[in-house]
């Protein structure tokens, strides 16, 4: 992290899990360690339909809840689609954008996430852009060239004005819900790489200020390793976020005295 030009970010993937009826006792427990946290940003990423019983469990906690996906577009026939305007009016601040499981299971390529990226951008919405490389891509080196693509692509079209609401997460899939982690060095190399394409297009001071994460089996036991890199501002977890006092945990280790 480097907290001189930017902020931390620890954002909870919960993907297809929990129900409303299980929030509250997530919620009690996450605000009882963490709900003030000053530190950095919290943010909870809960199915659509959980969104507004997630707002009301968090209220008056220092926890945005955010969104796992967003529509390419604005509104119309798009059955099963949740539109950025949607999104904005519910108060939604942050949208997970081009997840690597709806890269693979729902076709998503990387016009599909630029579309989205500016969809969610249009509405003042910052979207977390996922990138990151396969296990294959991994052993034989590529990495650090696939996720530039990915990046330069994601932020096709996107304007100086509207860059500094991007946050970028480092997700090699490999490492995803798979208890394998990238190693604190390579992630934070390829946390590099992904500032050096946004420093290219968009100038040193913006590349500063863009926050990038680490997602890959981010838990309380690495969290530390990882989050002390400097080009590393944070984290997007999946199966820890699922148990709110792991979660708690990872949010504690980005705390500045623990560092
Ligand atoms: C994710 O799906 O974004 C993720 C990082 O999952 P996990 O923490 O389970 O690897």
């Amino acid at each position: 992290m480097n907290r001189k030009y930017r902020g931390v970010i620890i954002a909870g993937n919960w993907k297809m899990n929990n129900t409303p009826s299980e929030l509250k006792a997530y919620a009690d427990t996450l605000k009882s360690i963490v709900g003030q946290a000053r530190w950095c940003e919290v943010v909870v990423c809960p199915s659509f339909v959980m969104i507004p019983a997630a707002q009301k469990a968090f209220r008056g906690n220092r926890v945005s809840v955010g969104a796992q996906d967003v529509s390419a577009f604005d509104a119309g026939a798009y059955t099963g689609d949740v539109s950025a305007r949607q999104l904005s009016e519910l108060g939604i601040r942050y949208v997970i954008v081009g997840h690597s499981e709806r890269r693979s299971r729902y076709g998503e390529n990387d016009p599909t996430v630029n579309q989205k990226v500016r969809a969610a951008l249009s509405l003042n919405l910052r979207p977390i852009i996922c990138v990151g490389e396969s296990l294959l891509q991994h052993e034989t080196g590529v990495t650090a060239d696939l996720v530039t693509l990915q990046v330069k692509a994601a932020l096709s079209g996107v304007p100086d004005a509207q860059i500094r609401r991007v946050i970028i997460a480092y997700e090699p899939i490999w490492a995803i819900g798979t208890g394998k982690t990238a190693t604190a060095g390579d992630a934070a190399s390829v946390a590099g790489t992904i500032r050096a394409v946004i420093r290219k297009k968009y100038g040193a001071r913006i590349a500063r200020a863009v926050p990038v994460l680490y997602g890959g089996s981010m838990n309380a036991d690495n969290a530390k390793q990882l989050l002390m890199q400097p080009d590393i501002d944070g984290g997007l977890i999946g199966t820890a976020s699922l148990d709110p006092e792991s979660f708690a945990s990872i949010i504690m280790s980005a705390r500045q005295e623990n560092m």
